[in-house]
C-alpha cells in the first residue's frame, strides 16, 4: 500500500463538520471578498504571535512577501539579502518592485541563513557599491526558525529591515519567542501543503507597525487611499477609488479565512503532533543514515518538511518509492542556479547550498502519520544498502 507523502484528508475527517458549517456561514451571509471573516482571521492569528503585532491578509505567500517591501519604498539600486536553498518566491518578489536579490549561503546543519555568510555578503555589496543594502529575507526552511539573535543583530548594525519568510516556518519558536520578536515583518503561506494550509491560496503579513499595516492595507486592494492619507489627500467622495499608490489586487477569501479560523484552532495541537513524528523519525534514523535533521538551539520546529540527507539520495528515494513511500526534493536546483536568476549577486560563492542540493531527501511528514506506517518508512531506509 502507497503512503500519502502529506495526509490531508485525515485531517479533514476530523473538523469537516466544523468546515462545513463555517462555509454554511458566509454562504448564507455573502460577504465574499473582505468580509467579517477575514478581520476576525487576522485578528487571531496576531494573537497566536503575540508581541502586539496585527495581521493582514492577503491572496498567498508570495504577495505576503512583497507589500512590505512595497510599503518600505524598496527598489531600484536596493539590495534585498536572502537563501538560495529555498522556495522561489523568496527571490522571485524582489525583481518584481526593480530591486536586486543577493544570494547568502546557508548553514550546513539547520538548512538556514548562515549569519556569518550573510555579514560578508553585505560587506561585499558595501565595497563593491553598486547596490545598497535594504532588507534581508530569512526564510524558516523546513518549518524551523532562522538564528534571529545573531541576524537582527546584523540588520541593526546595518541598519536593515528583516523580513521572516515563514511560509513553511509559520508557528515555530525561539527561546519562546516567535520570529515577530525579531521581524520587522514575519510572512506566511496558506496554501493547503503548508503547515497551517487552507482549501486554496492564502497568505499573510505580521507586522508591529500601525504605519506598515496601514501601507500594506493601501498596497494589497489598488493603492487605496487609507487612514494615513487624509492628512494629505482631500476626498469627498469613496476613499475605495483615490488610487494614491500602484498596487496589487491580493486579498484573502473570506471562505478561506473561515476554513483557516477553523484550522487554527486545531494548530497548536497538530505542532505537538508533529513533533512527535519528527521525534520517532529522529529516533529511528539518527546515526543510521547520513544525518537525521537538527533544530537550532532554543529553537521548536513545525516540521513543514523532514529532510534527511544521503549520499546516495536518488538510489534511496527509488528504493523507496519500489515500496510505495513517496518522498520529494527540495530544492534540487538552488534558486542561484536557476536561469532567469543566475545574473544576481552571489558573493563569496554558494558552496553549503550546492552540496545541500545533491543529498536532501523529504519524508512523508504531517501530524496524522501512524506509527506502524512511520515504523514502514524508518525498516525501509535502515534496510537501503546502496
Ligand atoms: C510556499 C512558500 C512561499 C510562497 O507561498 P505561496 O502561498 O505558494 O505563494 C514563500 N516562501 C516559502 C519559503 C515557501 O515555502
Amino acid at each position: 500500500m502507497s503512503l500519502a507523502f502529506i495526509d490531508l484528508a485525515a485531517q479533514q475527517r476530523r473538523i469537516r463538520p466544523a468546515v462545513d458549517a463555517a462555509i454554511a456561514k458566509v454562504l448564507a451571509h455573502g460577504g465574499y471578498v473582505m468580509g467579517p471573516e477575514v478581520r476576525e482571521f487576522e485578528a487571531a492569528l496576531a494573537a497566536f504571535c503575540g508581541e502586539g503585532s496585527k495581521g493582514l491578509s492577503c491572496a498567498n505567500g508570495t504577495d505576503a512577501l512583497v507589500l512590505p517591501l512595497m510599503a518600505w519604498g524598496v527598489g531600484p539600486g536596493d539590495a534585498v539579502f536572502c537563501p538560495s536553498f529555498t522556495f522561489a518566491a523568496t527571490p522571485e518578489i524582489v525583481p518584481w518592485i526593480d530591486a536586486t536579490p543577493v544570494f547568502v549561503d546557508i548553514d550546513p546543519v539547520t538548512f538556514c541563513m548562515d549569519p556569518a555568510a550573510l555579514e560578508a555578503a553585505i560587506a561585499t555589496v558595501k565595497a563593491k557599491g553598486r547596490f545598497a543594502p535594504k532588507v534581508v529575507i530569512a526564510v524558516d526552511l523546513f518549518g524551523q526558525p532562522a538564528d534571529y539573535p545573531a541576524i537582527r543583530a546584523i540588520c541593526d548594525a546595518h541598519g536593515l529591515k528583516l523580513i521572516s519568510d515563514s511560509a513553511q516556518g509559520f508557528g515555530c519558536t525561539l527561546n519562546g519567542k516567535h520570529p515577530i520578536h525579531w521581524a520587522d515583518a514575519v510572512t506566511t503561506s496558506f496554501f493547503p501543503a503548508k503547515p497551517l494550509g487552507a482549501y486554496g491560496d492564502g497568505g499573510a503579513v505580521l507586522t508591529k507597525s500601525d504605519e506598515d499595516w496601514q501601507l500594506m492595507d493601501s498596497y494589497r486592494v489598488h493603492g487605496k487611499a487609507v487612514a494615513l492619507d487624509a492628512a494629505s489627500h482631500h476626498f469627498d467622495h469613496d476613499p475605495k477609488y483615490l488610487n494614491v499608490r500602484v498596487g496589487l489586487n491580493s486579498r484573502l477569501d473570506t471562505i478561506q479565512a473561515a476554513i483557516l479560523l477553523e484550522k487554527l484552532k486545531i494548530f497548536p495541537e497538530e505542532i505537538a503532533m508533529r513533533d512527535a513524528v519528527a521525534a520517532r523519525y529522529f529516533d529511528g534514523l539518527n546515526g543510521r543514515i547520513l544525518a537525521a535533521p537538527k533544530v537550532i538551539e532554543g529553537g521548536t520546529s513545525v516540521w513543514a518538511q523532514y529532510v534527511i540527507e544521503h549520499e546516495n539520495r536518488d538510489g534511496l528515494a527509488a528504493d523507496l518509492k519500489s515500496q510505495g513511500i513517496p518522498t520529494a526534493v527540495y530544492y534540487p536546483v538552488p534558486m542561484h542556479k536557476q536561469e532567469p536568476y543566475e545574473r544576481f549577486p552571489q558573493p563569496n560563492g554558494l558552496p553549503v547550498t550546492e552540496a545541500k542540493a545533491e543529498t536532501v531527501l523529504a519524508l512523508p511528514m504531517h501530524p496524522y502519520l501512524e506509527p506502524a506506517d512511520q515504523d514502514r518508512i524508518i525498516a525501509a531506509i535502515c534496510g537501503f544498502n546502496g
